[in-house]
């Protein structure tokens, strides 16, 4: 089949899907206001992957001559990871930055299931197996996925009693697992094809020893229920962003969900390694760059107009914020460029991936960037992003809108405009949601830096140290050179 457009994408969302909203079943996602110009977007980027212009960036053929997302290309030389940024970053641009999880996001991370399956082979043959099938069968159906990782309103063990698990395989059949229970957080889930499970979901137990399960399911598996949060677009024509995109987040419930054997890749002792998952990461945090590269971007593009447009851009202390996003910008860039260029390749799989220190710190930096990139564009605007009004409400004031409602450069319904673009981001509520997922959709980066220090290799930084306490106490003394291995 190859790469889907909007239209063939649209109408893989009519099933028997079980969406719930404000206490009802959403009919179809593609019809229902609040989601269906979400699902427009989505549409969009199906499209935007199958027009002549892009055709080339967005898409490569695979060997068997069928035409596929460029996101699920595996990079068997460092070129073809550029070509993939070139493609995440073209899409990226489109809606800057602001899509989490447009579909080329799990398209990337399948693509590296595919890849490491020779690593989980080592594992167990069969899981290696069904690991490349479930990511053959994405590519080329061109699946959109959503996933889930984490337990909703996760409770920590408090002796005496142990919180029941809030998944839990309920039984094992010849047809598969079936499974009961909450999982988290799955953003897009409304629009998603499939769900993927990561390692580590339902909790189970295989001949009395605790077992790592993961798997694939469809979003319309039957006993599937996904349980949608408020809806964040505003029903009024002024939002540019909200009213568009707003990608929504499911909490999941398995009621006895049967699982088939071929999509569970993931059915080990827990006490195994998990082969090849690190570099599944190091490619999901390489999208999540090259989309914080631009969404970094239009904060700052944001930022610089507000800050000319009441010439407050003339004070230096603004100007060293709008340089400190500068700075964050650059950084970012170096970011990608070093995952690229510093790729590692592993020798079985034959494949190269996103450098994973790179990507991994590149990612930290992205979701401790983003809260303070809002907060200069709250200080840069101060009482601006409250004074604003509706469109319609400046052609009723006719003249007195141009004389109150106007910036340096710009005449009241632009200056408007910009400071209501500039509340959607750094104040709505879909703002708020966008913050919130920048800090914690990877994880929370307090956790993350914990285990980046943790798994550190310090020995090189305490012998610099050591080195100079072992030298002379002696004031002409020079200082003593390292032993070279
Ligand atoms: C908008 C949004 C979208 C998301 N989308 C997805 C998605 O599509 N798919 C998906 O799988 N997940 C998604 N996530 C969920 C994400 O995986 C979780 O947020 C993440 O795993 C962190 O878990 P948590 O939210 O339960 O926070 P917690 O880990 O419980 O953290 C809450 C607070 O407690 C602190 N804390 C927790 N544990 C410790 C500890 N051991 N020591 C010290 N402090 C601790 C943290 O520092 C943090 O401040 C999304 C999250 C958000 C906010």
């Amino acid at each position: 089949m190859g790469v889907r457009n909007g239209a063939q994408y649209l109408d893989s969302l009519k099933d028997d899907r079980l969406i719930i909203y404000d206490g009802r079943p959403v009919g179809s996602v593609a019809d229902e206001p609040g989601l269906r110009n979400t699902a427009k977007v989505v549409a969009q980027f199906y499209d935007f992957q199958t027009s002549a212009e892009n055709l080339d960036s967005m898409t490569y053929c695979t060997a068997d001559g069928e035409r596929v997302g460029m996101a699920f290309k595996e990079a068997r030389t460092k070129d073809a990871l550029r070509q993939r940024a070139v493609a995440y970053g073209l899409w990226a641009e489109v809606t800057c930055g602001f899509m989490g999880r447009s579909p080329d996001y799990m398209n990337s991370f399948l693509s590296t299931l595919g890849s490491v399956s020779v690593l989980l082979s080592d594992v167990d043959p069969q899981l290696g197996e069904r690991a490349r099938n479930i990511y053959l069968e994405a590519r080329s159906r061109d699946l959109c996925y959503t996933h889930t990782f984490a337990e909703p309103f996760k409770v920590l063990p408090a002796p005496p009693h142990e919180p029941a698990p809030a998944c839990i395989v309920v039984r094992e059949t010849d047809d598969g697992l079936v499974i009961r229970g909450a999982r988290a957080l799955a953003t897009l889930a409304p629009f998603a094809n499939m769900n993927f499970d990561l390692p580590g979901g339902a909790a189970c137990r295989h001949n009395d020893i605790p077992y790592l399960c993961g798997f694939v399911t469809p979003v319309a598996a039957p006993g599937l229920r996904w349980i949608c949060r408020d809806k964040h677009d505003v029903n009024h024509t002024d939002s540019r962003l909200a009213a568009r995109l707003d990608e929504m987040d499911c909490v999941a419930i398995f009621d006895d969900c049967l699982i088939p054997w071929s999509s569970v890749y993931m059915f080990v002792p827990l006490s195994a390694a998990l082969p090849g998952f690190d570099y599944v990461m190091s490619v999901l945090q390489h999208h999540v760059l090259i989309r914080s590269i631009a969404k970094t971007r239009f904060v700052l593009g944001l930022a610089h107009l507000i800050a000319e447009s009441s010439r407050v851009n003339q004070f230096i202390n603004v100007q060293e914020r709008l340089g400190e996003m500068v700075c964050w910008l650059r950084t970012l860039e170096a970011f990608a460029v070093a995952a690229v260029e510093d790729a590692v390749f592993e020798e079985r799989s034959q494949i190269f991936y996103p450098n994973p220190r790179t990507t991994e710190v590149a990612g930290i930096w992205a979701a401790q960037l983003y809260p303070r990139m809002i907060s200069h564009l709250l200080d840069l605007g101060g009482s601006r992003h409250v004074s604003t009004t509706q469109e319609r409400t400046l052609d009723l004031l006719g003249d007195l809108a141009e004389q109150h409602f106007r910036g340096d450069s710009t005449d009241a319904k632009e200056n408007i405009a910009l400071f209501r673009l500039a509340w959607e981001v750094a104040g709505s509520t879909w703002g708020a949601r966008q913050d919130l997922y920048e800090r914690f959709h990877f994880g929370d980066a307090t956790l993350r830096k914990v285990g980046g220090y943790l798994r550190f290799d310090r020995s090189q930084a305490v012998e610099m140290v050591r080195r100079i306490l072992s030298s002379p106490l002696q004031s002409d003394a020079i200082f003593p050179v390292p032993k070279r291995n």
